[in-house]
């Protein structure tokens, strides 16, 4: 059975219905530039609803499940969302223009993240704790209460899936906020929440824009614990708001991420994932390896490597499947071609670009993805994130020059290291500034089982894993004198 949810609604306790005021936003398919569907413009008073609705889910069949049917329904929504994975992947491809395999994948990874925290629900427990004679103490995980969502374009449905995904196995009641200029998914993920038989309430899903649904459901005095994953401008500001009545935040933001090729790297192993960490999803991920950082020794032959790669790949619509979509929007397309206008007058040195697809739509918002050599680790495009298909690769001369140019940023999410040398390997671990490193691998495949977030400018607090079940809770201790 094919999913039927209508686009033009907010999910509220159940209900399918208009937003308070019926007015409605275009929704872009990026590989045409032609509208695709409306989605309701949700407003604050729909927000409240909706905190109200995951409030009385908490106070009545939702709060009450034990965490073994919890489990049991995480697991109907991983089962249906394994059944409609194509018709997931079509949605995702046609509003945020990700190639079709790539849109497929992430709909698989969904699935996975209800599935290992459906699996997760019944497994997190307190602890006892060895105190004074006369007193036993122990500690009980509970959940926050309502948990506000408000994620971005790129990946919706796996940020939906492990950020709500998570929140839900800890028996909390979510509020989200799609991006608006990505919501299919993620209204399909309430027709599947309500298949799977998961209590009204319990996941709420208002549309809308930024600073009207977005900052009314960060500023809620009934949210207790606020998700946010995005830009590192709008991540301070949900902090403040939180910050106002007291309730914690995780925030998953920017980053500026590096892979440090050393001259004993196999390069053989480590050029595919030097290219495609750059421009899967057409650069357009927080996790994105931006910076190539490469020991002069192997510099030349790493260069040529990419060069090679980077003219192989081709940008097209996101329904025919090449290496790289269209970006999410013109604008976005605007900033990235901003970008490659400074590189142009700084006189970097252009590497590389991929090439078009044959009869492009007019108004799509394509790029092609450009590599650049030789780039000074302090020049903007080292420095800032582009989000889209661009890598700068810079010459180090030692380890310590690596470390520092690696660490040299504002943002610190994850890196990369390629080198043989078990020695390097565990210093570089140890000295790296991020929040997840990989070793001769980028990435990991995803790894839904592993914990991931970032420091300083790339946010704090970790989602994925078991550790996002303590985020997503919080420990009650209780001291019983009993002599
Ligand atoms: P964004 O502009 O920060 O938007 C993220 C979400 O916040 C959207 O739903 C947006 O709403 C909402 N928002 C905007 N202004 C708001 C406000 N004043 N109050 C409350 N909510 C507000 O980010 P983006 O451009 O969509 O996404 C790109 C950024 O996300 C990049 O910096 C990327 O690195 C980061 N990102 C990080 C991760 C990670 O896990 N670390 C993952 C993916 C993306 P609307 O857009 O709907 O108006
Ligand atoms: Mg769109």
């Amino acid at each position: 059975m094919t999913l039927s949810f209508n686009s033009e609604m907010v999910f509220i306790g159940g209900k399918w219905r208009l937003g308070e005021t019926g007015q409605l936003i275009d929704l872009i398919n990026p590989s045409t530039g032609k509208v695709l569907k409306k989605i309701a413009r949700g407003t604050p008073k729909d927000i409240d609803e909706a905190v109200k609705a995951a409030q009385s889910a908490l106070d009545s069949e939702w709060g009450s499940m034990s965490a073994l049917e919890r489990g049991r329904v995480l697991m109907e929504m991983s089962r249906i969302t394994l059944n409609h994975v194509d018709e997931l992947a079509d949605l995702e491809t046609n509003d945020v223009g990700k190639p079709f395999s790539q849109a497929r994948a992430d709909a698989v990874a969904m699935a996975r993240y209800f599935e290992f925290y459906a699996g997760a629900c019944d497994k997190v427990h307190g602890e006892t704790i060895p105190f004074q004679n006369g007193f036993t103490v122990f500690t009980m995980r509970e959940p926050h209460g309502v948990t506000g969502h408000i994620v971005p374009w790129n990946y919706p449905m796996q940020i939906i899936g492990r950020s709500v995904g998570g929140a839900l196995a800890m028996g909390n009641a979510a509020v989200l906020k799609p991006a608006e200029e990505a919501c299919l998914t993620a209204l399909a993920i309430g027709e599947i929440a309500q298949k799977a038989g998961l209590p009204d309430g319990a996941l709420n899903i208002v549309p809308g824009i930024g600073n009207e649904a977005g900052a009314a459901l960060s500023a809620h005095t009934g949210v207790h614990h606020v998700s946010f994953t995005g830009s590192t401008a709008v991540g301070k500001l949900i902090q403040k708001s939180a910050g106002d009545h007291v309730v914690p935040v995780t925030l998953e933001l920017g980053g500026k991420s590096p892979q440090i090729i050393f001259d004993d790297a196999d390069l053989e192993d480590a050029l595919p994932f030097l290219v495609n960490a750059g421009i899967q999803n057409a650069g357009q991920t927080c996790s994105a390896s931006s910076r190539i950082l490469v020991q002069r020794g192997v510099y030349q032959d790493v260069l040529d490597g990419m060069a090679e790669r980077y003219r192989a790949l081709k940008v097209g619509q996101a329904k025919d499947d090449f290496n790289l979509g269209p970006l999410i929007s013109m604008r976005q397309k605007q900033i990235v071609d901003d970008y490659l206008e400074v590189a142009k007058s700084d006189g970097l040195e252009m590497i590389a670009q991929g090439f078009f697809a044959d009869n492009l739509p007019q108004g799509g918002a394509y790029v092609l993805p450009t590599l650049f050599g030789n780039v000074p680790a302090d020049h903007r495009l080292a420095q800032e994130e582009i989000f889209g298909p661009v890598q700068v690769v810079i010459p180090f001369e030692d380890e310590q020059e690596a470390l520092q140019i690696a660490n040299g940023t504002n943002f610190g999410l994850v890196a990369g290291v390629w080198t043989k040398d078990g020695s390097r390997q565990m210093r570089m671990a140890k000295n790296l500034d991020v929040g997840q490193v990989f070793i001769n691998n980028y990435g990991a495949g995803g790894g839904v089982e592993l914990p991931f977030g970032g420091v300083k400018g790339s946010g704090h607090g970790r989602e994925k894993g078991f550790e996002a079940l303590y985020s997503f809770s919080t420990t009650k201790t209780v001291a019983i004198k009993h002599g």
